[in-house]
Formats: C-alpha cells, structure tokens, sequence
C-alpha cells in the first residue's frame, strides 16, 4: 500500500529492527518503546486496522496471536507476563493503520490503560 509506513517496513523500504519474521507476519521493535520490550507484530498484507479482519485471509488473526506467543517465549516474557494491545481507530489510539499488535513485557503493567 503505497504511502504505508509499515508496507514500507515489509517490503523493506524503510528500516526497523526486525526480532522475527514468518511467510504471514513480522515483528520489529517500536521506534518510541513504552516498556522494556515493545515490539509490533505485523501481518505481510496491509489491513488498515482490526476493522478489515473480515477482508483477510483465514486463520490471519490466530497466526498473529501465534507469532506473539511464540516471540514472548524466545525472549522469555511469557513466565512473568506481557501484554498484548491492538489500538483500534482513533478512540483506541490508533496512529499508524496498517493493523499491528503491539507486545509489551519486562515490567509490570497498569490497568487501566489511559
Ligand atoms: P498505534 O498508535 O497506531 O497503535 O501504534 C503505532 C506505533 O508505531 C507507535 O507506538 C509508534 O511509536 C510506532 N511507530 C511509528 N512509526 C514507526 C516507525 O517508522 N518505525 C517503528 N519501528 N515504529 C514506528
Ligand atoms: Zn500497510
């Protein structure tokens, strides 16, 4: 998607510092990170937000949420606990929209978010 700061990334356009990758999805770390370890996890195919699940391949979703588990246990986040956001349109925070989950861990966590 031409203009895309994260097809951008995918196509490797613009740099970022990738921790993982697979045939769907990859996973680079936030250029303003909010905690120890923040990472986004990014599906290949551009969708601009949650909101355009429906137009994605089958199973996308699921393989996102597999590449987090898999990526907070290499870098051993999963025992303490992490957290995963997607910010969803403009009430959810959302600033960049190409849809991304955003993995944060190495401290605790506060609830509510702001
Ligand atoms: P959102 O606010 O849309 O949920 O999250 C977008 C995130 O992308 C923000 O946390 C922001 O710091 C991050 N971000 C924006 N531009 C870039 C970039 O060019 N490279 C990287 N690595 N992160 C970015
Ligand atoms: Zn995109």
């Amino acid at each position: 998607m031409n203009g895309c700061l994260f097809c951008e990334i995918v196509s490797g356009n613009r740099q970022a510092e990738r921790v993982y990758e697979d045939e769907h999805c990859l996973a680079f770390r936030d250029v303003n990170p909010q905690a120890p370890v923040h990472l986004l996890i990014i599906p290949r195919v551009h969708l601009k937000s949650l909101n355009e699940i429906d137009a994605a391949p089958d199973g996308l979703l699921h393989h996102l949420m597999r590449a987090a588990h898999e990526i907070a246990k290499r870098l051993k986040l999963d025992q303490k606990g992490y957290r995963l956001v997607i910010n969803t349109g403009p009430h959810g925070g959302q600033t960049v929209f190409h849809l991304h989950i955003h993995l944060l861990g190495g401290r605790p966590m506060h609830w509510p978010p702001g």
